[in-house]
Parts: structure tokens; sequence; C-alpha cells
């Protein structure tokens, strides 16, 4: 049985659609939070809020594309008039368009930049005042492997994932006096949809192969992650996880 270590604690999640999103966002409703769910696929959200309010969760879900500056805002101000707070952010909406450098398209690399990087920034400051006024607050940002490492191929990704670490570092600096925690965490290869969005044929053939050849993490491993930096005691501000699979070496 699941303890409510998160009772009475409100959580945004955002990419809660599918995959690593979904998952966490399961986990933080079965250990108590009230949940708001955003993405853009509503009847995806629609559909896992049904599911967990059938087990007695509270949950919003918001559709929104968080590409656009304003709708990151929005996410958060939703969450705090339906909730009447925001405790934990979890920034996850995420996108991987692998390619050579060479055959990349710069409008792959903006969405990224926008998504994975620039949403994150404007919903982590969106959700400060609250969380500020309140003396309290979690902000768990999702990086990479690609966070530390950068490959052949992945130029771009990484960029973003390596933006995210820093982003996340001085954005703990900035907070901390607040009370206020900063997570990040940097999975390996986990199944999902996220490949199914490689632009670059050959790339996506060589990652989905790669990936084929391990056992690959699943979206719950790293919902257990945040749910173990979320549920750790208020002197307790987990900084880091980097988080593989046994059998992926790099
Ligand atoms: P999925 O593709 O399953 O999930 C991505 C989520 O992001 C979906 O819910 C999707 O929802 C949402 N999203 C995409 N574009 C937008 C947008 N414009 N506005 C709002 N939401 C959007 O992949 P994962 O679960 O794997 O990815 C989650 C995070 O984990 C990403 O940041 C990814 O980089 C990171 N990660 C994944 C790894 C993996 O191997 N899978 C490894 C390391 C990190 P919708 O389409 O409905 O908008």
């Amino acid at each position: 049985m699941t303890t409510r270590i998160l009772a009475g604690r409100v959580a945004l999640m955002t990419g809660a659609s599918s995959g690593i999103g979904e998952a966490t966002a399961r986990a933080l409703a079965q250990a108590g939070a009230k949940v708001a769910i955003a993405a853009r696929r509503k009847d995806r959200l629609d559909a896992l809020a049904r599911e967990l309010k059938q087990s007695g969760a509270d949950v919003l879900a918001i559709a929104a594309d968080l590409v656009r500056e304003e709708e990151n805002r929005r996410i958060v101000a939703e969450t705090e008039a339906h909730f009447g707070r925001l405790d934990i952010l979890v920034n996850n909406a995420g996108v991987m368009h692998l390619a050579p450098i060479d055959a990349a398209d710069s409008a792959d690399w903006r969405r990224m930049l926008e998504l994975n990087v620039l949403a994150l920034m404007v919903s982590s400051q969106a959700a400060l005042p609250g969380m500020r006024q309140r003396g309290d607050g979690h902000i768990v940002n999702i990086s990479s492997t690609a966070g530390r490492i950068s490959n052949a191929n992945a130029s771009g990704y990484a960029a973003t994932k390596f933006g995210v670490v820093a982003f996340s570092e001085a954005l703990r600096k900035e907070v901390y006096k607040d009370n206020i925690r900063v997570s990040v965490i940097e999975p390996g290869a986990v199944a999902t949809e996220l490949r199914e969005h490689i632009p670059h044929a050959a790339t996506r053939q060589a990652l989905d192969a790669w990936a084929g050849s391990m056992r690959q993490l699943q979206g719950v491993d790293i919902a257990n992650a945040v749910l173990y930096c979320v549920s750790q005691p208020a002197h307790v501000n987990v900084n880091e996880i980097l988080i593989r699979p046994t059998d992926q070496e790099r």
C-alpha cells in the first residue's frame, strides 16, 4: 500500500499526457498530492484524470502548448487558482529532435530550446512568487544523461539538457533561503514515445537499436526518483539524480 506522504501538497506536472510525465502524475496522486496535469493532448489528460479520480485523487487537467510563454504562466496560475497553492512543480515536457548538425533543421533546434529550456525557465519563474510567499516549494526539472554527456547527432538536444542543469543550479542558489528546493533528474534510456519524433531516419533507427539492446527504464522508475526527491524532510534537498538502465554504458 502506498503511503500518502504527499497528502495536502499540490503538484503541477508538465508533459503528463504520456511517458515519464504520466507515470509521475500517477505516483504523485497515489502519494496523496492534488495534481494538475498539463500537455497539449487533452484527450490523454482527460483519460488520466478520470483514472486518477476513480482512485480518489483530486486532479485538474489543463490543455496547454508550452512552447508559448503565456501558456506556461497560465498553467501555474490555473493550478494556484484551482487548488489555492502550488508546492511541487515538475518540469518534464520535452522533445528530442535528433539529427547530425549538417542535416538538422534549425526549426527543430528552436522548438527544443523553446520547450526543453525556455518553457521550464518561464514556468519556474511563474511558480516562485507563491512559493516565496509561503516559504515552501520544490521545483523538479527533468534533464537527461544528455545533460551530462554530449554525443554526436544529439547536439541540439544536449544543448537544451545541459541548459536545464545550468539553469537549475543557478535557480537553487537564488531560492534556497526561502526554503525552496530544486532537484534535477537525469534519466538514461526510458521506454516512452520520445524517440518516435526523431526527424532523421538513420539517427532514429540507430537509437531504437541501441535502446532495444537493453532493459530500458520505465516511466515509473523516473516517477520513483521524483517521489524520492519531493518526499524528503524539509532540510534535505536532493540536488541531482543520474539514473541509467543497468545495461546502459554511456
Ligand atoms: P514522451 O514523448 O512520452 O512525453 C513528452 C511529453 O511532453 C508529452 O506529455 C507531451 O505531450 C509533452 N509535450 C511535448 N510538446 C509539448 C508542448 N509543446 N507543450 C506541452 N507539452 C508538450 O517522452 P518522455 O516521457 O520520455 O519525456 C519526458 C521528459 O523526459 C522529456 O523532457 C525528455 O527529454 C526527458 N527524458 C526522456 C528520456 C527517455 O529516454 N525517454 C531520457 C532522458 C530524459 P503532448 O504531446 O500531449 O503535448
